[in-house]
Parts: C-alpha cells; structure tokens; sequence
C-alpha cells in the first residue's frame, strides 16, 4: 500500500506492526487488571515498562524524533505518519514506543529551540522514557483557542521569573512520572505589551515539584478519567523558576508553539485513523455475526451504506493526512503546510467519530457499554474535535488560506479567465480556442 517508503521505514513498518498485533494489543486486558488492582487509579500497571522495554530492543524507540541535532529516526514526516497509524490501533503502543503525546510535542520543544543545559536536564530523560511531561497552554479563565488571550503572567525578579496563573486540560499531568511543564504565558513587560499579539508570549520550563505548582484536580471526558496520564486543572501561585528556564527568548512562545503543533498534528490524526480501523473492523465483525429479522444485520441495505460511508471517510481522511505529511517533507516543514494541517485537525477526527458512531449503532447496547472500546473511542474521537484546536478555528484557518491565496491571484488576465467564457478571454487576448 505505500511503495514510497524507504527500506528502513518498510522493515520499521513490518516490526511494529507485529509488535503492535502480537504484544500491544493483547496486553491491553493485562494492563486493565493490573490497573484494576493498584491503590490509586494515578499509578502506573508494570505491563507498560515491559513493553517498553521490548519496544526499545526491537528498535522502535523515538520513532518520531527527526531533529538531526539529536537524535535522528531516519524517517520523514510521512513514513513517521504511516507507523503512527498503526500504533493508533492499540492504546498502549504510542507509549510503549515513547511516541506518546504531550511528549513527543515536548521534546520536539526540547530538540529544536531548548539550549544544552535544558536538553541535558529534561530533554534526556524523556528521551529514555524516564520521565513525562504536560503541556500548560489552556486556561479556565479566558477562551483558549485563540491563544493570544492566554493570561498567565510572568513576572520578572531579578534572577527569576514568578509565575501566576490557572491551567485546566493539562494532558499527563496527573501521571505520578510527570516532572516537568512547558508553560505558556506572558512576560509582565512594558516590552511585552507594546509588542504585536503574536510575539507577546513565551514558554518557560517549570518542574512540576516547584513550590506553588498545585494539581488542583482531574478532569474527565464523558465520564473517562483516562487515568494514569489524566488531564488536570493545575493552579500556578507565585512558582519561582531561574530566568534559564525560558525557551529561547521572551516573546517566541507561539512561534515555539507552531513548531510543536504541526507535527502533533499529524501524529493524532494518523493514530486516530488507525483507532478508526480497529473499530470498523469490530463493526464489520459484529455485522456479519449477529442476526436480526431472519439475516446477519450485515446483510441489511443501510448497513451496508454506512460502512461502506466509512470506509470512504478513513481512506479520504488518510489521503489528505499523507498529503499534509508530504507537504512538510517537501515545503519548508510545519510551516510550508499551514492549511493542509488544518483540513486534516478538522477531517481525521471527524471521520473517527463518525466510524465510531456507526460501530456503536451495529453493537447496539454493548456498544455503550464498558464491554468494548467502542465508549472510549468515541470520547476520543469527539475530544480531539477540540483538543489541540477546536474544528471551527482549523476551518477559519483554512479559509483564511484560500482567501489569502484568491486575493494574491485576484489581478490580471489569469484571474479574469475565470470569470469569462474561454472565448471570450482567448479572443481578446488573440489566442484560439484550439
Ligand atoms: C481531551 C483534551 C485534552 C487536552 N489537552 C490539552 C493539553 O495537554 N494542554 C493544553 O494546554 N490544552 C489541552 N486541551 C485544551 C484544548 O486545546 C482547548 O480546549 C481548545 O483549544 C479550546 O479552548 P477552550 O476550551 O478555551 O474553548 P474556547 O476558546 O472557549 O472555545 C469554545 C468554542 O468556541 C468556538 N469558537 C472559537 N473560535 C471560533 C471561531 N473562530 N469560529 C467559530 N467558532 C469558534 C468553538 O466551537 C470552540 O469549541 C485539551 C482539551 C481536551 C478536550
């Protein structure tokens, strides 16, 4: 299905995919068990470190990293893609492969803009899976997804910044192995205020056990707690970090988080497209074994038509996704390929929920219920409609492009061919219609 790979990402390919089928996916009921019997549900089953460990053995460690200063995986956006589609189809595989998210998101954070005594301290041990991390951007207090509101303050004394704020949807940060924050807010700076709205944030790096660092509580998702990572409202009350702890300088914040976010971008939405398989294979089998009215309800015409609607919305969905991946390969990384990230935030997710949907209607009562993934697959899928940037910004994004290029080609004899007949336009420029 994808001659383009290079014989490295075909073998990676071959070796996670058994590692997913053979090891990840059966480990799942042994990690429910041994989670089930631990004290606190923000502990950590021991099935995760045993996977980890063959992960790493077999090679399939830090498949994501492709910051040549560091450590190189020696894939390309798209090929990095294509595996994370098939880690996606198993809930313990991004992590057992290091490649789980806000991590991954983090070190790339680390690699590209951190100095060397930022990477030695936090971007190593994450590297080794020694250690989590959380992403502190979203704020209860004002609408996030237009970061420019972000409120947080930094405030600058002498050799340190106090930081004061509220946090909320902080992925990973209830994990007892997360240590450390990147923390997005904003220099109290005349500076800082004069700047444009774009360059008025930055990003400081904060240990999690500094004082006044308080996880306040965990949220859920329809009811899920997604424990042991969680996500947790966090109060930050006068937390003091060395100046040294700034990313890069005061006012790169969103240009640092640019960075992160494209390629995050694609890793959801390819494994949210690999969970998409996995579920519409289970609707597939649940069709073709369970009887209603005389037939397999596989049998039933409207049935039909919505599995066959989700096959055409994976497939699309992957399509566009590869697309958006080899854009970044080919045109100047995250940046060259703004638009196609944004079409894919709004399509993948969309496209999992709807085969969600349509697996949980074919289930019937066991759909929803705690007997199959299907429950929390659809909280995934609707979360990450607005995790990481709700659908209706992504869109306002896309448009924004199109705008942008129709007014960039809204002169001259090109753009009013469109709006002419083609004999009309070739006439008056003395051309034949032949
Ligand atoms: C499961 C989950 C995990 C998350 N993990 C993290 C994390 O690790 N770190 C972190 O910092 N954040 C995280 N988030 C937060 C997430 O990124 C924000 O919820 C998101 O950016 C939206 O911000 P908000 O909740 O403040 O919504 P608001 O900004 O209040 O927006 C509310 C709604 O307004 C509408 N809207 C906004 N702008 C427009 C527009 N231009 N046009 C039309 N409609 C619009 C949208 O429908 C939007 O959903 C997570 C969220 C979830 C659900």
């Amino acid at each position: 299905m994808y001659p383009q790979l290079s014989p490295h990402a075909k073998t990676l390919y071959a070796k996670l995919t058994a590692f997913v089928d053979e090891e990840c996916l059966p480990a799942e009921v042994v990690y429910e068990r041994q989670h089930a019997e631990l004290s606190s549900r923000w502990m950590i089953p021991e099935i995760i470190e045993t996977l980890k460990g063959k992960a790493r053995k077999l090679g399939l460690w830090n498949l994501f990293m492709m910051e040549r200063d560091v450590y190189h995986s020696g894939l390309n956006m798209v090929e990095y893609a294509v595996l994370s589609e098939v880690m996606g189809r198993s809930f313990l595989a991004p992590e057992a492969c290091n490649c789980n998210a806000p991590d991954t998101g983090n070190m790339e954070v680390l690699a590209k803009y951190g100095n060397a005594r930022q990477q030695a301290q936090w971007l190593n041990p994450l590297m080794e899976g020694s250690i989590r991390s959380t992403f502190l951007m979203t704020e209860p207090g004002v609408a996030s997804s237009d970061a420019t509101n972000i409120a947080t303050s930094f405030r600058r004394e002498g050799d340190e910044y106090v930081v004061n704020g509220r946090k909320w949807w902080s992925s990973g940060a209830m994990d007892p192995r997360c240590q450390v924050a990147l923390v997005l807010g904003k220099v109290d700076s005349p500076v800082t205020a004069a700047a444009p709205r774009h360059r008025q944030h930055s990003i400081l790096i904060v240990p999690m056990a500094t004082p006044g660092v308080k996880v306040l509580r965990a949220l859920s998702v329809f009811g899920f707690d997604d424990a042991p990572h969680g996500h947790a409202e966090v109060e930050l009350a006068e937390v003091r970090v060395p100046v040294s702890n700034l990313i890069l300088g005061e006012g790169d914040g969103f240009k640092i988080a640019q960075g992160r976010l494209g390629p995050g971008r694609i890793h959801h939405c390819m494994r949210a497209i690999g969970l998409s398989e996995r579920v519409l294979a289970l609707a597939t089998m649940r069709a073709l074994t369970r009887r209603a009215f005389g037939k397999e309800i596989a049998r039933q015409g409207a049935v039909q038509r919505d599995l066959a609607q989700c096959r055409i919305s994976v497939d699309q969905a992957r399509l566009l996704v590869l697309h958006a991946a080899w854009r970044m390969d080919t045109n100047k990384g995250a940046k060259g390929a703004q638009q196609e990230i944004a079409m894919i935030k709004v399509v993948a997710p969309s496209a999992g929920q709807q085969v969600v949907d349509t697996a949980i209607q074919i289930h019937g009562g066991m759909g929803v219920c705690q007997d199959t993934i299907l429950a929390r697959a659809f909280a995934y899928m609707r979360s990450l409609r607005i995790a990481d940037g709700p659908d209706d910004v992504h869109m306002r994004t896309v448009a924004r492009y199109e705008l942008k290029k129709a007014m960039e080609g809204a002169t001259g004899p090109a753009a009013d061919a469109w709006y002419r007949s083609g004999g009309e336009f070739a006439k008056e420029n003395g051309q034949s219609r032949l």
